[in-house]
């Protein structure tokens, strides 16, 4: 359920539909009441070729999810998430400058090879420029959490000079420093708070280092 002090986020694009994509069925932890699944696989109700197997009964929180690439304008065409293997989507995010909820906005890159989708440089320039917080996310393993870090500092001279080559440079560095990172398990249950399900992180196991890009909780990346 939404905050009372969170700031509404933007309906879909007109002009822009799923199609064939199906990523965030794949991509996202779920936690909802009707359907929990955690990120890298697939939900049992897809169907090959066809999409939702269960479409017109599929949980409130599928029903109510859109990806950034539906929602804003900034997010190129071209970046629909199953072509280019980049997921945007909006956060909301509790800002400790501020004290209060904004949006942001998390750019998952699903592969190495979306660091080469067109667009994507261009895109994460236009929200930085734009003053919107935009993270970096890199997904461990099925089942495991996410590396995500706030790219804002990093990328602001590559985008205030238009240096698009020095931008995706900074990109694949963190993409890679973030594949080292310190992944750990998702583990859904019952809610301690209340109703419904949460996602958690296991007990680390090995602890590993991680540097600059930090291991993100089981929230990192999910359908709510
Ligand atoms: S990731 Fe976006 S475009 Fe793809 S199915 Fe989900 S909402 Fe639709
Ligand atoms: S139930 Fe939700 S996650 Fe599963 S296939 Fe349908 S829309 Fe996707």
């Amino acid at each position: 359920m939404t905050e009372p002090d969170a700031p509404d986020l933007p309906p879909p694009l007109a002009d822009r539909a799923c199609g064939g994509c199906t990523v965030c069925c794949v991509a996202l932890t779920i936690e909802d009441k009707d359907l929990q699944k955690v990120q890298g696989y697939r939900c049992p109700h897809m169907k090959t070729g066809q999409g939702c197997g269960i479409y017109d009964t599929r949980p409130g929180t599928c029903r109510e999810f859109y990806c950034g690439w539906r929602q804003l304008k900034w997010v190129r065409g071209g970046l629909r998430p199953d072509v280019s293997g980049v997921l945007f989507q909006l956060r909301r995010d509790l800002s400790a400058a501020i004290g209060a909820q904004r949006i942001a906005v998390s750019v998952t890159l699903l592969t190495r090879a979306a660091l080469q989708a067109e667009g994507l440089a261009e895109s994460i320039a236009a929200g930085v420029a734009a003053g919107v917080p935009v993270f970096l996310v890199v997904p461990g393993p099925p089942g495991y959490t996410s590396a995500q870090a706030q790219i804002n500092d990093h990328v602001h001279e590559a985008v205030r000079t238009r240096d698009k080559a020095g931008l995706l440079r900074i990109l694949a560095e963190m993409y890679r420093e973030a594949r080292r990172g310190d992944f750990r398990r998702i583990v859904i249950e019952p809610n301690p708070d209340g109703g419904g399900v949460k996602a958690k992180v296991a007990p680390r196991v090995a602890p590993r280092g991680a540097k600059r890009v930090t291991t993100g909780g089981a929230t990192a990346v999910r359908k709510t």
